[in-house]
C-alpha cells in the first residue's frame, strides 16, 4: 500500500475525493491545481500525511516539468498518477465550435494527460531504472455516448483518452506500469457549472438506470482500486462508473 500519488486537478470534485481517499490508504499525495491555491493548500493540510499542493496547468509543458520535479524533490519519485484535470465548455452544437474552444478542449483534456503520463513513465518505467507504477486516466462515459447536441468535442477528447489508455498500457506493460481509465457518468461536481445548463446533473442523473447522479467519492473508490494491487492483472481497461448508462 502507499507510494507517491499525483492527482492532477485535485483542488475539488473527483480529484479532491481521490486525494482524500489516497491519503487514508497510505499514499503521500501531491494535489495539483491550476487556479484554486487556497482550496488545494487547505486540502493538503486537511489530509496531512506529507501531502503537498503544487500549482501547474497540465496543458503547459513547463508547468508539468516543474510539477514532477517538485514531487521528486519533496515526496520522491511518483508511483501513481491520476490524470484527472479536465474541462468542459458551454453545451452547444458542432456549428458553434471555434478553433479557440477546440484548442483548449484538447490541450487540457488530451495533451495534459499525455504530458503528465510522459513524465510519469520516465520515472516509473523499469526501462529507465524505475520501480514500476500505475496510471489512471479520467475518461468519460461521453467517449461512448458521443455528447450529441452538447459537446461532441469533449466526448471526442475523452475518446482520445480511451485510445491512449489502451495503447500506453500495451507500450509499458512489460516495464512494470499498469494503465487504466475510468469513465464516469454524470457525477455531482462543479464541472457542470461550465455547461450553462443548471438542471443537467439532476435531469441526466434521474434518467440513468441507477436513477441518480453519482458522487465524487464513488468514482474515487474505483480510481484507488485501479491504483492498488487489488487490480494487479488489469491494464488497458476502460472501467465505466456511470450508474448503468
Ligand atoms: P471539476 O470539479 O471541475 O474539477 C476539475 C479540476 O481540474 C479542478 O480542480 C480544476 O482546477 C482542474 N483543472 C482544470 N483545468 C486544469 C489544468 N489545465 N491544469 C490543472 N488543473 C486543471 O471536475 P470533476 O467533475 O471533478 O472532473 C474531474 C475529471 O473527471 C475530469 O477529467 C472530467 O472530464 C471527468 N469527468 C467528470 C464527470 C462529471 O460528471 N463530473 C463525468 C465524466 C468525466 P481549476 O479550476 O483551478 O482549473
Amino acid at each position: 500500500m502507499g507510494g507517491v500519488m499525483i492527482v492532477t486537478g485535485g483542488s475539488r470534485g473527483i480529484g479532491a475525493a481521490t486525494a482524500r481517499l489516497a491519503a487514508t490508504r497510505g499514499y503521500a499525495v501531491c494535489v495539483n491545481y491550476r487556479r484554486e491555491r487556497d482550496a488545494a493548500e487547505r486540502l493538503a493540510k486537511e489530509i496531512g500525511a506529507g501531502a503537498i499542493a503544487v500549482a501547474g496547468d497540465v496543458s503547459d509543458e513547463g508547468d508539468v516539468l516543474r510539477l514532477f520535479e517538485t514531487v521528486d524533490r519533496e515526496l520522491g519519485p511518483v508511483s501513481a498518477l491520476v490524470n484527472n484535470a479536465g474541462i468542459v465548455d458551454l453545451g452547444t452544437r458542432v456549428e458553434a465550435l471555434t478553433p479557440a474552444r477546440l484548442q483548449r478542449m484538447f490541450a487540457v483534456n488530451v495533451f495534459g494527460s499525455f504530458l503528465c503520463a510522459r513524465e510519469a513513465v520516465k520515472r516509473m518505467s523499469r526501462r529507465h531504472g524505475g520501480k514500476g507504477g500505475v496510471i489512471v486516466n479520467l475518461s468519460s462515459i461521453a467517449a461512448k455516448l458521443g455528447g450529441p447536441g452538447e459537446y461532441v468535442d469533449y466526448a471526442a477528447a475523452k475518446g482520445a483518452i480511451d485510445t491512449f489508455t489502451v495503447g500506453l498500457a500495451k507500450e509499458v506493460g512489460d516495464e512494470g506500469i499498469r494503465v487504466n481509465a475510468v469513465r464516469p457518468g454524470i457525477i455531482r461536481t462543479e464541472i457542470h457549472l461550465s455547461s450553462g445548463d443548471p438542471g443537467r446533473v439532476e435531469r441526466i442523473g434521474a434518467a440513468a438506470p441507477l436513477g441518480r447522479p453519482g458522487k465524487a467519492e464513488e468514482v474515487a473508490r474505483v480510481i484507488l482500486w485501479l491504483a492498488s494491487e487489488e487490480s494487479s492483472y488489469m491494464s488497458g481497461a476502460l472501467v465505466d462508473v456511470s450508474g448503468g448508462r
